[in-house]
């Protein structure tokens, strides 16, 4: 049977005993308590009690607490290395899906220094070391290991398809988009096409045959973003850092029966600005005010998040205002549709972060909560 012929008989979601219902995933990923919280009198309030379980210890006055109990799709304690983070969120299902021609995003979320760097992209000095894979592997975040599978499942099927893929990697900051390929494109916009969606338009693609040449995006990438945030005078925990690897499939066979238009398929990796200050999402006001102009795409992302997880409890048509802000559009095909979506909230365990914690795993539960509807149909 062809490539084609095999997705034909399972949808990707069948295939890897998904439902619609499991279109957007939620993993919690809890980083290990630092010695310098410990030395500071901090301690773990947050444990994993379940593979999909988590409770948070929250101190009340006079030595009383209470027990939060929260239940996501995965829950990865401290001590889950790298190595296990990407089966354990169902990653490999969803780069297959990709090359079945689904649009797939994985985020990271919550306060900074909660890890959504490290999880998303490895440790930072391993990563712009000179000679990639010299470096300390154990390391390696999301997108390497990502990469590594993509490029293995493309060569194992390249009797069947061909597979062309295209990278690009760019950042949100202050609703400003840089092009981190291409350190001279600064302020790029962000337009409508009926048959792309929101694009944007003069973004460095490049085309990515080797596995080196993927990883050298990756490296070029989160350079460039070290050095931007440097010349402009940002924090990197204020921009939002999007990569994503566009995917053409066609039958490797020229004379195959259904050689038409390729099937194309997408996957973005995000990594979110810092979640702290965004207490209330659904806040109006001063709230609104402060976070428009610090991070108008964050705090829109929580709306279309509630608005999506409301319409989907009560099965009504709400308003998405996906338009409101960059990052939004550019996620627009993410979140709704044809789309399969992995969020993953990092938290800190720390006693003095337990309200960004609660925070972001209240937000997460509203994520939970939207169900994307795939439009595509695999008959
Ligand atoms: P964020 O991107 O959310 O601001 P980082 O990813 O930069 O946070 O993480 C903050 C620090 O914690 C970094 O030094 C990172 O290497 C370390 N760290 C984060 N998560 C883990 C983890 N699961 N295991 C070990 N170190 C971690």
């Amino acid at each position: 049977a062809s490539g084609r012929g095999a997705a034909a008989a399972m949808s990707p979601l069948q295939a890897n005993n998904l439902s619609e219902a499991d279109n957007i995933k939620v993993a919690v990923r809890v980083r290990p308590l630092f010695p310098h919280e410990t030395e500071r009198g901090g301690t773990s309030v947050v444990q994993v009690s379940s593979n999909t379980t988590i409770k948070v210890v929250v101190p009340g006055p006079a030595g009383t607490s209470m027990q939060r109990d929260f239940a996501f799709h995965a829950c990865l304690g401290p001590e889950v290395g790298q190595a296990d983070v990407l089966h354990l969120c169902g990653v490999p299902q969803l780069l297959d899906a990709a090359l079945a021609g689904y649009n797939v995003t994985i985020v990271a979320y919550g306060q900074t220094g909660s890890g959504k760097t490290y999880t998303m992209s490895g440790r930072e000095e391993v990563i712009s070391s000179d000679g990639y894979s010299g470096g300390d592997t154990q390391h390696d975040g999301i997108m390497t290991r990502a990469l590594q599978h993509l490029f293995a499942a493309m060569q194992a099927r390249k009797g069947d398809t061909k597979y062309g893929v295209a990278a690009s990697y760019l950042e949100i900051y202050n609703e400003g988009i840089y092009d981190l390929l291409n350190l001279k494109a600064k302020n790029l916009p962000v337009k409508w096409d009926a048959a792309l969606g929101f694009y944007v338009p003069g973004l460095k693609q490049v085309p990515c045959t080797k596995i080196d040449t993927m990883m050298d995006v990756i490296r070029t990438g989160m350079q460039h973003r070290h050095v931007g945030s440097h010349e402009l005078n940002i924090e990197s925990s204020r921009s939002h850092a999007i990569m994503t690897l566009t995917l053409h499939a066609t039958p490797a066979d020229p004379a195959a029966a259904d050689y038409g238009a390729p099937r194309m398929g997408k996957i973005s990796f995000v990594d979110l600005a810092g979640s702290e200050r965004l207490k209330d999402t659904k806040s109006e006001g001063a709230m609104l005010k402060e976070t428009t102009n610090i991070n108008k795409s964050l705090f829109v992302l929580g709306k279309v998040i509630s608005a999506l997880a409301e319409r989907d409890s009560a099965g009504t048509s709400a308003h998405i205002p996906y338009r409101d802000s960059k990052l939004t559009k550019l996620l627009m095909d993410c979140l709704g549709g044809n789309a399969l979506a992995l969020m993953i909230a990092c938290c800190s365990p720390a006693s003095t972060a337990v309200e960004e914690t609660l925070s972001t795993l209240s937000y997460a539960t509203r994520a939970k909560n939207i169900q994307n509807r795939p439009t595509v149909q695999y008959d």
